[in-house]
């Protein structure tokens, strides 16, 4: 790195500076450098250089501590270890809303401190998890800073500012918008956006700044949790370009594995039960397995017909909003054999007397008869 520049140097005041000269001073040198509109050369650096120098002096403490010692005083990195860039003043405090928005337009987008991008993973789970909740243990081979290089992607994480951006991280690009020809702000490539390219490239991740471990996720799942959920892992993303910024978000949707008997509507379960003719006639009591570990006792009444349901109550998936469990609700359908032995032909024959309605067809044709004379 080059010789770094007195502070009062860079701000252009006097060493007797008033706090209202330093933020004077301040105010219109970051109007001038700030990269999102300026048009000087190298304005990104001088706006970092003019930050830092701001963020020292205008802190009594800090600034006492650089007039005696200097540099060295005010320490490597005065600002802790959030490396270049973390300095932290507001400015919109300095500036008031009006110019600070106008001056920052796009906002924290047009930052050269970046985010990493998200990532999005599957995991199934049973109806049995979204019954009782369940904590999950996930491994996944997630991306991570390179060690040798911390994710600047450089060997000994030297950087040299990007020559085609000129450190902006964004270029100007002349665009064909159908009949239109428009100037739109594109993230460099050759930096990823950062401003910086390594000088030269990490020998360990050839350059990527990316290396990936297996890490174990662990969350848990909430009882009645909807299909499609998705759980946030906060800094579990991928890692900010070139290492500069924070980590995305690692996202863990949950996909509710579909069961096989059962249908879920939010925290009912639907199942349809194929019964035979007797069973509706004459009303059954039938016991199935259910995924709450007790029997489901389904109570058919005699005189049942297909179609009708049943409902069990507080024996469906417990609300997501809680307020207890939901229905099972149990839609009877016909079950008929497709092929039936002698004997239970010769039966049936005798029941269709029985069974059958009575006179249906003779009733059809005289209801016929009697619209046609009407
Ligand atoms: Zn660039
Ligand atoms: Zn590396």
């Amino acid at each position: 790195m080059a010789e770094k520049r007195d502070y009062y140097e860079v701000l252009g005041v006097a060493k007797s500076a008033s706090d209202k000269d330093l933020k004077n001073a301040f105010r219109s040198l970051a109007r001038k450098y700030h990269p999102d509109r300026s048009t000087e050369d190298d304005a990104e650096n001088m706006f970092k250089e003019i930050q830092e120098a701001y963020a020292v002096l205008s802190d009594s403490q800090k600034r006492a501590q650089y007039d005696r010692f200097g540099h060295q005083g005010a320490g490597g990195n005065p600002f802790g270890g959030s490396g270049a860039g973390g300095f932290n003043i507001n400015l919109e405090d300095l500036f008031g809303g009006d110019i600070f928005s106008s001056m920052f337009g796009g906002g924290r987008q047009r930052s050269n401190k970046r985010r990493g991008n998200d990532i999005l993973v599957r995991h199934t789970i049973d109806m049995e998890m979204v019954l009782n909740g369940s904590s999950e243990e996930i491994e996944l081979d997630l991306p991570c800073p390179c060690q040798s290089c911390e994710g600047t992607g450089a060997e000994d994480g030297d950087t040299t500012q990007c020559s085609p951006c000129g450190g902006q991280g964004r270029m100007r690009v002349r665009q064909q918008m159908g009949p239109f020809v428009q100037d739109v702000v594109k993230e460099c490539r050759d930096c990823a956006g950062v401003g910086e390219i390594a000088k030269s490239r990490c020998q360990d991740c050839r350059g990527s700044g990316r290396d990936t471990q297996t890490e174990t996720i662990r969350f848990d799942v909430p009882l009645g949790v909807e299909n499609g959920t998705r759980m946030r892992m906060r800094g579990k993303g991928e890692p900010a370009p070139r290492g500069k910024g924070s980590p995305g978000d690692l996202f863990v949707e949950l996909e509710v594995q579909e069961h096989p008997w059962f249908e879920r509507q939010n925290s009912d379960l639907i199942m349809s039960l194929p019964v035979g003719f007797t069973d509706l006639m004459l009303g059954n009591t039938i016991k199935l397995p259910h995924i709450d570990g007790d029997d489901l006792v389904v109570k058919i009444p005699s005189n049942s017909s297909a179609g009708h349901t049943i409902t069990i109550r507080k024996r469906g998936l417990p609300s997501s909003r809680g307020g207890g469990r939901g229905e099972v609700v149990v839609l009877l359908k016909l079950h008929v054999p497709k092929k039936l032995d002698k004997a239970t032909k010769k039966a049936l024959e005798q029941l269709r007397k029985v069974l059958s309605p009575k006179d249906i067809e003779a009733r059809i044709r005289k209801d016929a008869e009697d619209r046609r004379t009407n």
